[in-house]
């Protein structure tokens, strides 16, 4: 028998918890300090475009607060991700491995390279990639040759992995990356969701060779849109630079291009923005914590639903709230989310399923158990730093 979500207490929880009746969105901006001041300053200096000080500026403490050497600021996540499968040596017919469970940037990047994705599961506990269902999988389906691994049934090169850290909820790295030793590939890390997330004290984007982080308006800090290619590595990060910039050899008058670049850059009236954000991030992650924690204990009692808590070991930035539908309560699901709008409270369930799409159905893929059964059953609430102000 079929059983029934609480509907109207959830409803009323939630209006307890973010203090307001208003209509509520998923994860509003908040544009509190330095915004105005220093877009103003692009405007009034006529340095709105590809030159100006912030994108050095905001480069340099998107680095420092992450704790990367470098970060390239760039024009979105998708770009930053586009790039950074490309210089970290992912070639036209690779296969690049990605959760089916992600937002399409990253099928789309990995498209752009010439290369195949092909489909991982996830695990429960961290809703990315499960580590020990693709150490299985690999040594049935590839074979190290030359150092490479092959995908024994296509006959290509694996060459990257993409772990994506699903509403900030950093992937069971420590075990990914042992097995991706194994196997000699290369990790990839799409980091767009992860701003502010820490695995085992460390910040994401420092566990691939190379990570990308998105600054678009529902990210936990914005730039408009914008995205930065992050890594540990100077060389790669000045490779990075170059070719988002046109490969343009710097000069005071000549024209002078030495590889087919990308025109990537981030433009300065974006970069002005995110430097003030990056000034209020620490204040966001706390505020977002605090409306995780008074989720997490109001919503306890709701039966039928569970809130997802951050994976053991990790420190998450919760940048989407998210409740899971117990299975026996499956049937209310979009009885839920229609009560949820209805209310004012914005409310939406995750992603079409990459293997699914039209465009991606006849990748390779390993079983899918795990993301076919979540997809069902996962609703992002209401998440924007300034909802963790008001207790
Ligand atoms: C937001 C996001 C991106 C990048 O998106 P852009 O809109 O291009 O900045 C990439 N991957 C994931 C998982 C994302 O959520």
């Amino acid at each position: 028998m079929m059983k029934q979500i609480d509907n109207k207490l959830l409803i009323s929880k939630i209006r307890s918890i973010v203090k307001t009746d208003e209509f509520i969105a998923l994860h509003e901006p908040v544009f509190m300090g330095n915004e105005k001041k220093y877009v103003n300053e692009c405007i009034d200096t006529g340095w709105v475009s590809s030159v100006g000080k912030f994108v050095n500026q905001f480069e340099e403490q998107l680095a420092d607060f992450v704790g990367a050497k470098r970060a390239v600021a760039v024009v979105n996540g998708t770009a930053a991700l586009h790039i950074g499968l490309k210089i970290a040596g992912v070639n036209v017919n690779d296969e690049v491995l990605i959760p089916s469970l992600t937002f399409i940037a990253t099928a789309n990047a990995v498209t752009y390279c010439g290369a195949t994705p092909h489909f991982v599961d996830i695990e429960f506990k961290t809703l990315g990639i499960d580590p020990e269902q693709l150490d299985k999988y690999l040594s049935e389906i590839s074979h190290l040759k030359d150092g490479s691994c092959i995908n024994k049934n296509t006959g290509k090169r694996i060459s990257a992995i993409v772990p994506m850290h699903t509403f900030g909820h950093p992937v069971d790295l420590d075990k990914l990356i042992e097995v991706t030793e194994k196997y000699n590939i290369t990790i990839v890390e799409d980091a767009a969701e992860s701003l502010g997330s820490y695995y085992k004290g460390k910040h994401t984007g420092n566990f691939g060779k190379v990570s990308a982080f998105s600054f678009n308006g529902n990210k936990v800090i914005t730039t408009g849109g914008g995205g930065a290619i992050v890594t540990n590595d100077e060389k790669l990060a000045d490779f990075a630079k170059h070719i988002t910039t046109t490969a343009k050899i710097p000069h005071a008058w000549e024209f002078v291009h030495d590889d087919i670049g990308y025109n990537y850059r981030m433009p300065n009236i974006n970069a002005a923005l995110g430097c003030a954000q990056l000034e209020q991030l620490p204040l966001f992650l706390e505020q977002k914590r605090k409306l995780s924690e008074a989720y997490s204990i109001e919503l306890e009692n709701v039966s039928g639903i569970k809130f997802f808590t951050e994976p053991h070991n990790s420190k998450s930035n919760y940048w989407l709230n998210t409740i899971i539908i117990e299975e026996d309560y499956l049937a209310e699901r979009d009885n839920l989310l229609k009560d949820l709008n209805d209310a004012g409270i914005m409310a939406r369930p995750i992603w079409k399923l990459m293997h699914k799409l039209p465009m991606y159905m006849h990748c390779p893929s390993m079983k899918l158990d795990n993301s076919i059964n979540l997809e069902k059953r996962v609703i992002n609430i209401p998440s924007g730093a300034k909802l963790g102000g008001q207790s």
